[in-house]
């Protein structure tokens, strides 16, 4: 009699895309992690997938999450892609250092749940298939930072250490992260096959996209064109999101764009303290190509690549074709300037809406600007304003006159509304974030772990801000900005 495994069946995988999509990956297959240790699993997370939380908070999964131990029934796959970088197109990228182990039902329905770092594919090109400590806890945070904060995005389950070093520019601790998403397709995908002119298998790819993400579309007389216009309203909220809550994803080449519209791939990432409609964090971004203000120009630059994919698709005739891609193309500011009105009113505590809106927030963003104001804290202390206190928020804004100006137009505007006031003021708290991933915070909790071995501060910092809104008294210290000390702050490249 076989010896029963010690590795309970935990999860219960199905495969639709290796089924569907068959061409489209290589099997994959991780490196062993000579000792494995859980740093973190993402309970809450991993009971909305169905797994057990408990039976996986252990060596147990240590082994799974690393990639020494494949749980039963996971079909490990490095899926091909291709991409513009920054602008330049590279017909070959695809997983080089992660593997998707399959997907799972759980209760927001079909999930990828995909290992990074566990080693090199067929994809790795000169890469070692690794990933470092530091990165794989910022990607942690700042993913589940952004899932507190309601924007659409991946999401981490675990993350381990290996027990191995990696070369950086330096050598550093080795982990793996555990990620889920609605898929791993992006536009990128779409482009490998546009690129060889393989028009059957950009189909067969669209076609799963519909079924898997968009299944309303299927009975469209135009799914393809619907297609299009569905992914473009997708990142057009998801950009304006972002834009919302200051945040710079620093990297938005069409192989980290999501055909889901969420979030994916937190390397270079930042959010801004001090507001500048030009904030670059990212060391290698030296053009400005996706500093804060150009992320909506970009986004519809990464749909206009998206839809040459699907010319062939859309119409038979090129020119009829091009005409109704350009139409969606050309009217991705619209959409996305109507959600960041929306989000933007929000923010200001406004439900009613006035012709003359834009231009307060402008105005407003103009000034922070000037005053180098905090981009969070002003938000979020508007809601003491509408409760009668604007000391605190004139305080950020160092008493410029010209704020105290803009105060006038903003009291003005807001006897339009008819909600009580001490209502508008917690609408403004649910959509304001009290506690964002702080640059400095980041960098603090990533040094400790790496220098130190000391995770305390990874712990404390995740605690915080997976409860952004809130105001707790415990937490009050990562709601504050960065002491002059810390410095002009720069990111890099999150490998
Ligand atoms: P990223 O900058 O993370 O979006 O990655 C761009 C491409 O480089 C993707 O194809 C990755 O799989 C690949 N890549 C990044 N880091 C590594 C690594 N350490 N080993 C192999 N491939 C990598
Ligand atoms: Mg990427």
């Amino acid at each position: 009699m076989a010896t029963p495994s010690p590795y309970p069946p935990h999860f219960k995988f199905d495969h639709s895309l290796a089924r569907a999509l068959d061409g489209f990956y290589a099997p994959a297959q991780a490196a062993p992690a000579p000792a494995p240790h859980l740093i973190v699993l993402n309970r809450p997370l991993a009971t909305a997938l169905g797994l057990d939380a408990v039976a996986l908070d252990s060596e147990i999964g240590a082994a799974i999450f690393s990639g020494n131990h494949l749980p039963h029934g996971a079909m490990p796959l490095a899926q091909v892609y291709a991409g513009h970088q920054f602008g330049n197109f590279v017909p070959m990228l695809g997983d080089g250092r992660a593997m998707l182990l399959g997907e799972v039902l759980g209760r927001d329905g079909r999930r990828d749940i995909q290992l990074k770092g566990s080693g090199r594919t067929p994809f790795s090109r000169g890469g070692d298939g690794r990933a470092a400590l530091g990165p794989v806890l910022r990607e942690y945070l700042v993913s589940e930072a952004m899932h507190a904060l309601g924007i659409p995005t991946t999401r981490a389950l675990a993350a381990v250490s290996t027990g191995e070093h990696v070369w950086r520019n330096a050598k550093v601790p080795g982990a793996v992260l555990t990620r889920v998403a609605a898929s791993h397709i992006r536009v990128g995908t779409f482009q490998f096959f546009a690129a060889r002119g393989e028009t059957d298998k950009v189909k067969q790819l669209a076609d799963y996209v519909i079924a898997r993400h968009y299944p309303a579309l299927a009975d469209s007389p135009q799914p393809y064109l619907r297609l299009l216009e569905a992914v473009a309203e997708a990142q057009a909220m998801l950009v304006a999101r972002w834009m919302q809550v200051g945040f710079v994803h620093g990297v938005m080449n069409t192989d980290n764009t999501t055909m889901s519209g969420e979030t994916i791939d937190y390397g270079p990432c930042a959010f801004m303290d001090a507001y500048s409609a030009h904030a670059v964090f990212s060391s290698i971004d030296l053009q400005g190509r996706y500093a804060y203000n150009n992320q909506p120009v970009m986004a519809r630059w990464n749909m206009a690549r998206l839809a040459e994919t699907l010319l062939p698709l859309i119409h038979p005739d090129e020119n009829e074709a091009l005409r109704f891609a350009d139409a969606v193309i050309a009217a991705f500011p619209t959409r996305y300037s109507a959600h960041w009105l929306t989000g933007m009113r929000a923010k200001l505590g406004l439900n009613t809406t006035d012709t003359g809106d834009t231009e307060l927030i402008h105005w407003l963003l103009a000034i922070m600007q000037e005053q180098d104001a905090d981009f969070s804290l002003v938000f979020r202390r508007l809601s003491t304003a509408v409760r009668g206190d604007v000391e605190p928020v004139r305080a950020l804004l160092n008493h410029a006159a010209d704020f105290d100006d803009w105060l006038a137009r903003w009291l003005a505007r807001r006897r339009q509304e008819t909600s009580p006031a001490h209502e508008r003021a917690a609408a403004m708290d649910r959509v304001n974030p009290r506690v964002i991933p702080r640059n400095h915070r980041v960098e603090a909790a990533l040094a400790a772990a790496t220098e130190q071995h000391d995770f305390a501060p990874f712990h404390e910092l995740l605690a915080a801000i997976t409860n952004p809104f809130d105001e707790r008294p415990e937490f009050a210290q990562y709601a504050e900005p960065a002491p002059a000390s810390f410095g002009p702050f720069t990111t890099f490249c999150g490998t």
